[in-house]
Formats: C-alpha cells, structure tokens, sequence
C-alpha cells in the first residue's frame, strides 16, 4: 500500500464521512501487480475514489498523478532500473534524470507521509 489505511492519500480526510476504499492504481490486466508490488492507496470513497471530478477513476491527471508516485515507489523498493520497470508494467510515467532515478512531483498530503 502507498501512504496509510486511516486517510486519504489524496487530500487527507479520515473516511468518517466518505469512506476510504482500497483503489489499485495500476488497473485491468495489472491489477493483480499492483496487489502484488502494494501499489494501492486509500481514498474517499465517493469523493476521491469514484465519483468526484476530480477522483481516481474520472480524472485522468488524479490518475497520472498516482501513477507517478506509484511507478517511483515500485523502482526504489525494487531496485529497478527503467528497464525493470518497463518489462514488468509496460508503459513508464515518469521522467528520469541522468541517474535513471525517477523525477516525481509529490502532493501535500503525500508529502507529509513515508510512502
Ligand atoms: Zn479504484
Ligand atoms: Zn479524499
């Protein structure tokens, strides 16, 4: 899992009134990898899951944006090269620097975890 079961990893609320559901952020044919490598987050259910404008699943940046985040997770916990990477996912996310390390932008709320 990235960030934690107890709020949102989108914008921090504690599911009291919404709540938090598991997403895979990785989805369809890589759904049982995402499951596999803990890329999934917790999110409102409806607000930040689902149904919002800008949730995981109607909002193409939300999903970029925990792609990004979930593919640099992946590379630094498996020592991954972007070749690693590309022949267990396939398509890659994000930019990498001369290194080959990945180039994320994080959020506030993820900003404030270990993730
Ligand atoms: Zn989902
Ligand atoms: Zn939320």
């Amino acid at each position: 899992m990235i960030g934690s079961r107890n709020f949102c990893f989108l914008c921090g609320r504690n599911g009291a009134d919404d709540r938090l559901e598991e997403h895979h952020v990785f989805p369809g044919s890589l759904r049982d990898k995402s499951e596999q490598y803990g890329l999934t987050v917790y999110l409102c259910g409806a607000r930040c899951h689902r149904l919002g404008p800008q949730s995981a699943h109607r909002c193409r940046e939300t999903q970029l944006y925990l792609k990004r985040i979930a593919q640099a997770k992946a590379m630094r916990e498996n020592g991954w090269t972007p070749e690693d990477w590309q022949r267990e996912f396939g398509k890659s996310y994000v930019e990498f620097d001369a290194a080959g390390k990945p180039i994320v932008e994080i959020g506030p709320v993820a900003a404030s975890e270990q993730f």
